[in-house]
């Protein structure tokens, strides 16, 4: 806990630096990397020979289009030792492992340091949107990733963490939180919306801030969480690889990227598209110096915005404007056309939202031409032809007529061994 508390103070004055100290920054920490994974990772090496390329010849940010792109798949099939620099100490090195809902699950290593600094950056946009010393804050997420306990901080009632797990009824959860009376929760957002949905009394649970990660977090799970709670809501855009990449601030228009850690690029059919514009984004992280991501593809849909104005915040990051959804959040239509799972489940859920009685439910597309609902619902659920002729309109309105769509009604959704409820799952490919 200390250490992170110093990396914080370290990387706090980060947020403000004017451009020129920020860009020299960035461009000190991006050759380090680049010079350092030519010289210690076999996988990089190899790559960089490949395509001709001298990291002497890299000057600036300016210069990594000359860089090869990553992709999951290479980083997958590679041994980790080819991924790996032999300077680190596995055995003190942070683990993390990735969901595998895009695939093969990838265990990927974070030296110390950049550990600490992963932690700073999450707790430096906490204090940013008003986290503060000694609020408790409840985080309710998977069992791994629980800090240590009973630290001096703990006792002295200084950042107070409050772990709950996820993978627990609502109800129960529920019931925690009355107990606990949080200031700050941090978690899922399906998990939120499934207690204001479920318990009538889930108004009792009044927060001062919550701050939702891990999954996307569409409109009308974010109306829920505000109007029921009566709390301001902060998201932050994360993945295992990176930590966090990306968070609102308390202008809520769009998500600052953690610039000092990591560089954002969003690129179509491999090249840069213009600020508004949407495209994939691909990623360098500055600071894991154990396993180094070069223009790694992370399969974000996601939109730059124009930095011309500095946002009325102060801090000098870009913003991302609008994730639209990760590669595989994404439905794929008879006509091979792609809809993202932001606007049909937005649709979808606004009419869950207004019938009683539903508990959570999953669409997942198993082939081109089929949806299968599993939809659990508890006694106060009714009219169930009404529904899932509306619910069957609406995928028909968004997919095409030709959609097959199979509802079935099951006891429980399990969430992902990431902690993740995916409410969307589809099994088609889109190449
Ligand atoms: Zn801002």
């Amino acid at each position: 806990m200390l250490g992170r508390l110093i990396s914080y103070y370290k990387i706090k004055n980060n947020l403000r630096l004017p451009q020129f100290k920020l860009d020299k920054l960035i461009n000190n920490k991006f050759k380090n990397i680049i010079n350092h994974s030519y010289e210690k990772i076999p996988f990089y090496r190899q790559k960089f020979d490949e395509e001709g390329i001298n990291p002497q010849n890299i000057h600036s940010v300016n210069d990594i289009e000359k860089l090869p792109l990553t992709i999951r798949s290479e980083v997958q099939q590679n041994p980790i030792k080819e991924l790996i620099s032999p300077d680190v100490d596995v055995n003190i090195c942070g683990t993390r492992r990735t969901s595998g809902s895009t695939g093969v699950p990838i265990k990927l290593f974070v030296n110390k340091e950049a550990s600490e600094i992963d932690a700073a950056t999450w707790n430096r946009a906490y204090f940013e949107n008003g986290l503060k010393y000694f609020d408790k804050m409840a985080v309710i997420r998977t069992e791994r990733k629980f800090a240590h306990k009973n630290s001096i901080f703990k006792k002295l009632g200084i950042l107070r963490r409050e772990y709950i797990l996820i993978h627990q009824p609502p109800e129960t959860i529920f019931n925690q939180l009355i107990k606990t009376k949080p200031d700050v929760i941090q978690t899922a957002g399906s998990l939120l919306f499934n207690i204001a949905r479920q318990m009538p009394d889930a108004k009792k649970i009044n927060p001062r801030l919550t701050f939702t990660s891990v999954e996307l977090l569409d409109e009308a799970i974010r109306e829920t969480i505000t109007s029921t709670y009566k709390t301001e809501l902060f998201d932050y855009y994360s993945c295992e690889e990176f930590a966090s990449i990306a968070w609102e601030c308390k202008e809520h228009s769009g998500y600052h990227i953690n610039a000092d850690n990591i560089i954002v690029e969003v690129l179509k059919n491999n090249q840069p598209v213009e600020p508004g514009e949407s495209g994939e984004i691909y990623i360098t992280s500055l600071n894991n110096y154990a396993q180094p991501f070069i223009r790694y593809k992370l399969g974000d849909i996601v939109k730059l915005i124009d930095s011309k104005e500095k946002c009325p915040c102060g801090v000098s990051f870009p913003k991302i404007e609008v994730i639209e959804g990760r590669d595989n959040d994404f439905i794929t239509t008879l006509d091979g056309n792609v809809v993202s799972i932001v606007t049909l489940g937005y649709m979808l859920n606004r009419q869950i939202r207004e019938t009683e009685g539903i508990i959570n439910f999953q669409i997942i597309q198993e082939k081109i031409n089929k949806i299968k609902y599993n939809i659990v619902i508890n006694d106060n659920f009714k009219n169930r032809e009404l529904f899932i002729t509306n619910q069957i309109q609406i995928v028909k309105g968004c997919l095409g007529d030709e959609m097959n769509v199979e509802v079935n009604f099951v006891d429980k959704i399990n969430r992902d061994p990431s902690g993740k409820l995916r409410t969307f799952i589809s099994n088609v490919s889109k190449i």
